[in-house]
């Protein structure tokens, strides 16, 4: 298995290096090589480094939505989903540039609004202005897989909070839970007039814990008395 992996990332790194732009973010090619498998194609090195760093991906997309602001006259609404670009759930983060009313087109990433580069990158590091076949910046996408799915990266969130639950301090069991300070379905009823883009701290890191499972049962518990449908896990 070894040889194998030897020799396939051999092959790997020719390709990468062949297919490497004079200019390339230094943090994304030393994350490339330090994979087990060694990326074959830059894009895939792009993809493989902000996937690996949600928490920076997170920050990242919140601080370019923050440069974008929201489109005059946009507020949060929801709706189908399919053909307007409405979230169709109060737990799908707000995004006014998916929305075909405000899409900024060809070339500007629909979720912060910002234009896309080369490879995803949110920085025009080769002058030659923005990439028109992209609608996403590759560290958009990794903060939106990790703002709709926070569950599938416990280990990170525990790792920040030293492995101690955040509501009582004692140490994370094996089934800890991540959990949203603030309720989204809160959020909606509470907060949904705030502006955007502070709107998406509410599914970032600024709003995301790991509680041990009796905390989180409780918590549901005393939500479930301030609307009729339970808890459900994020
Ligand atoms: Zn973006």
């Amino acid at each position: 298995m070894s040889d194998l992996r030897e020799e396939k990332n051999r092959r790997a790194l020719a390709r990468l290096q062949n297919a490497l732009p004079a200019i390339f973010p230094a943090p994304v090619l030393t994350h490339a090589l330090a994979r087990r498998w060694t990326p074959a194609m830059p894009r895939r090195a792009v993809d493989s480094y902000w996937g690996t760093h949600p928490l920076r991906a997170d920050r990242l997309a919140r601080a370019l939505a923050a440069r974008s602001g929201a489109p005059p006259g946009w507020t949060w609404q929801l709706g189908s989903g399919r053909t307007d670009g409405l979230p169709a759930s109060l737990r799908i983060p707000p995004t006014p540039y998916r929305e075909r009313a405000y899409a900024r087109g060809p070339g500007s990433c629909c979720l912060c609004g910002q234009p896309v580069y080369r490879l995803g990158w949110h920085l025009d590091l080769w002058d030659q202005g923005p990439n028109r076949n992209a609608a996403w910046h590759a560290a958009c996408v990794a903060a939106w897989v990790f703002w709709t799915g926070p569950s599938d990266y416990v280990r990170v969130l525990k790792r920040l909070q030293s492995r101690r639950c955040a509501e009582t301090g004692a140490r994370l069991w094996r089934a800890a839970e991540v959990d949203h300070r603030v309720p989204l379905f809160r959020v909606w009823r509470e907060h949904r007039d705030l502006a955007w883009p502070a709107l998406l701290a509410f599914w970032g890191v600024p709003n995301l814990r790991v509680i041990n499972p009796d905390v989180h049962a409780a918590k549901c518990a005393a939500e479930a008395d301030s609307r009729r449908r339970p808890c459900v896990p994020v």
